[in-house]
């Protein structure tokens, strides 16, 4: 019985012990520091986490189909520094052609400060997604001189509009075998628009007749835009190299300064950013 109320005050002694005075390290403390509880210390409460849903960003407002709006920043360069080196064989010397470092290492073109790409190539790329409810795919955008003679140095290709954010390739998404019906969309988007169809400017698509030896359909064209369409085995370069047919439109004329859109080396070299 001694035994049992001694060892009940030395617990009773140790506890109060460890209340009313601070305690000391352990003769062979742990590596680190020591923590001491507060007496005045208290769980924090954690509120149970409840999902809700974030605010839409405005690319996505009235958006019809489930992928998000084409912006300019669909059309950056498509370069890339890890692209092997393309070899050329000029008049029996070999000529080496390196690719640019991409959108990470240069801005599209500028217009008044700004990055920009002529808007009608981006409403009727988004024209046309939200009329088949499918995502478009642009192969192609803006080219950097560095990239566009990475792609094809021949001379028809020195003065590319991409160079100047006025010309696109692309293809539909799940409507990759049916280009013909995208082009009509495109046609149909002339004569729907009020700003087109109400101007005394308005005219029909024709086909240009000239004919083209990388082509075996017709371009179409109007005073603003021409369109190509590149077959299975048409067009192929670096950014094309899908197995599908292929869709490039390209502005001839400038609605909002009135005037048509030309190439110059200025346009093409000298007005964007690198960095
Ligand atoms: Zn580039």
């Amino acid at each position: 019985m001694k035994k049992v109320t001694y060892a009940l005050s030395l617990l009773m002694g140790l506890l109060l012990g460890g209340c009313s005075s601070s305690p000391s390290p352990p003769s062979n403390p742990p590596k680190g520091e020591y923590l001491f509880r507060r007496h005045d210390e208290q769980l924090v409460q954690i509120e149970p986490m409840t999902p809700f849903k974030r605010a839409s960003y405005p690319w996505e407002e009235d958006w019809q189909c489930n992928y998000p709006k084409i912006t300019k920043d669909f059309f950056r360069c498509q370069g890339s520094s890890l692209n092997p080196v393309h070899l050329m064989e000029k008049n029996k010397e070999v000529l080496r052609f390196y690719d640019c470092g991409g959108s990470q290492k240069h801005s599209l073109p500028l217009r008044d400060q700004k990055e920009f790409i002529y808007p009608i190539l981006i409403d009727l790329l988004n024209y046309v997604q939200t009329k088949t409810g499918k995502r478009v795919v642009v192969t192609c955008g803006h080219c950097c001189p560095d990239h566009n003679a990475y792609l094809d140095s021949s001379p028809a290709n020195q003065a590319s509009k991409h160079m100047l954010g006025a010309e696109v390739d692309f293809y539909v998404q799940g409507m990759e075998q049916q280009p013909s019906e995208v082009i009509n969309l495109i046609l149909a988007y002339y004569r729907e628009q009020p700003k087109y169809k109400e101007s005394k400017d308005f005219e029909e698509f024709k086909r240009y007749e000239k004919e083209d030896k990388n082509l075996r359909t017709l371009p179409w064209y109007n005073k603003e835009i021409f369109v190509k369409l590149f077959r299975k085995e048409e067009g192929r370069d670096f950014d094309n190299r899908h197995p599908y047919p292929y869709i490039s439109i390209q502005v001839r004329y400038d609605w909002e300064r009135d005037e048509p859109v030309t190439y110059s080396w200025d346009k093409a070299f000298r007005n964007f950013h690198r960095w």
